[in-house]
């Protein structure tokens, strides 16, 4: 049965306008409890991966016992395209779709096409994006250009067979992810950015190898960013001996290379970026581990099954499914997201590192990765 969760409205209704099909712009900024503005939402569109990366759905886990959400359970793509209008109503600007593996979930670029039609209260088109492990890409790039989907980012974890194979535990070869990240190009959605997860001992001896590559190979039109191996969910199990920390990870790469510090290109972005000396590109380090970027963290994520989650280490979700599905007016859900996020006050990474609160660190239900989306 679906879990139902009353969500108290009345704070809200007095600022947050209905949104039907014209979005108005909120009488001021919505922040949430410790003044950070809603700025990115994510999109999980499917729980489903055909990759099993051990830091993410490990096989033993995820194996074919493992029950994935059955299609009516899914947020349709009517729903997801109403919930969105509505975040954008509240100051959502950007939208990332991910999973699971996006590019498994049917006909995805109907819901492209119904994303890239919502415009922002000043009448802009939304930033739309996508997060995938590159192996349909190939296949899907120009239908997804084409529906008007802007860039992508792309994940990949060495360039050595053998070692990429192992990460992704189901034999998937390196050439393919390249040929989809060129495919990408081609129809136009770059800049590209290639996510690798660096996990010690594991694929430490891909870092120097990648960022030659993407240096050199495609004229600058691929960013390379190195990820902290992060504790998100319970069933990868993490050890913070196998994190390779961004300020060593640049150390080795300053022992090939010359690099120097560029400013954030967008407030509440996650990276920290480099460039090489001599103009040619530029790499970006993600140190969700060592070092928070809680302070002005913008990003509410929604799950496969329409659960809102206001931060990636959370132990449960707000169902906004039930919401939608009760027949609830965009005015309530519209006030009840206004409310969700004025309370936020999420900073788990923040805590962890000042080890304010010990139990932030306990595993215990915190949501999965692949269901929730990167
Ligand atoms: N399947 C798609 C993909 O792999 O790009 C989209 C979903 S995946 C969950 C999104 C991103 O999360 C990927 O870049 C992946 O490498 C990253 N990720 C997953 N588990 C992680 C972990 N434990 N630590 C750091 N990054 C992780
Ligand atoms: Fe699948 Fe992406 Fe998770 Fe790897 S990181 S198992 S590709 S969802
Ligand atoms: Fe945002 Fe939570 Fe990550 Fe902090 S720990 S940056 S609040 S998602």
């Amino acid at each position: 049965m679906t879990e139902r969760v009353t969500i108290p409205l009345t704070d809200w209704r007095s600022i947050v306008p209905a949104v039907p099909a014209h979005p108005q712009p909120l009488p001021g900024l919505l922040a949430d409890a410790l003044g950070r503005p809603l700025h990115d939402l994510r999109i999980s569109v499917t729980d489903r991966c055909n990759f099993r990366c051990s830091y993410c759905m490990p096989k033993e886990v995820f194996d074919k016992y493992h029950e994935f959400l059955p299609h009516a359970e899914l947020l349709s793509f009517e729903e997801i395209t109403r919930l969105a209008r509505l975040f954008v109503s509240l100051g959502v600007r950007k939208l990332r779709l991910t999973g699971g593996e996006p590019l498994l979930r049917r006909h995805l670029e109907r819901l492209i096409e119904m994303l890239a039609a919502i415009r922002t209260p000043d009448g802009t088109p939304l930033d739309l994006t996508l997060t995938t492990n590159g192996s349909l890409l190939a296949r899907k790039a120009r239908a997804l250009k084409a529906a008007g989907l802007q860039r992508v980012t792309v994940s990949l974890d060495g360039l050595d067979d053998a070692v990429f194979q192992r990460m992704n535990d189901v034999g998937f070869p390196v050439a393919e992810v390249l040929q989809g990240i060129e495919a990408a190009l081609e129809a136009g959605l770059g800049p590209i950015k290639v996510n690798m997860v660096v996990k010690r001992g594991v694929n430490e001896d891909q870092i120097l190898p990648m960022a030659r590559h993407f240096r050199t190979q495609y004229g600058g039109r691929v960013v390379l960013r190195f990820i902290e191996y992060m504790d998100v969910g319970a069933t990868n199990g993490w050890r913070m001996d196998e994190v390779v920390p961004s300020r060593e990870l640049l150390a080795r790469l300053g022992r090939e290379f010359e690099l120097k510090p560029l400013s954030a290109s967008a407030p509440g972005e996650t990276a920290e970026r480099w460039a090489y000396a001599d103009g040619r590109g530029e790499i970006g380090l993600i140190s969700s581990v060592t070092q928070a970027f809680c302070g002005d963290c913008n990003r509410a994520r929604l799950s496969t099954e329409g659960k809102l989650y206001t931060c990636l280490f959370a132990h449960s979700g707000h169902d906004l499914r039930a919401l939608l599905r009760g027949g609830r007016t965009d005015l309530e859900i519209g006030a009840a997201l206004g409310g969700l996020w004025g309370r936020r006050s999420d900073r788990y990474s923040q805590l962890r590192s000042s080890q304010q609160d010990p139990a932030a660190a306990s595993t215990e239900r915190r949501v999965e990765m692949h269901y929730i989306g990167g």
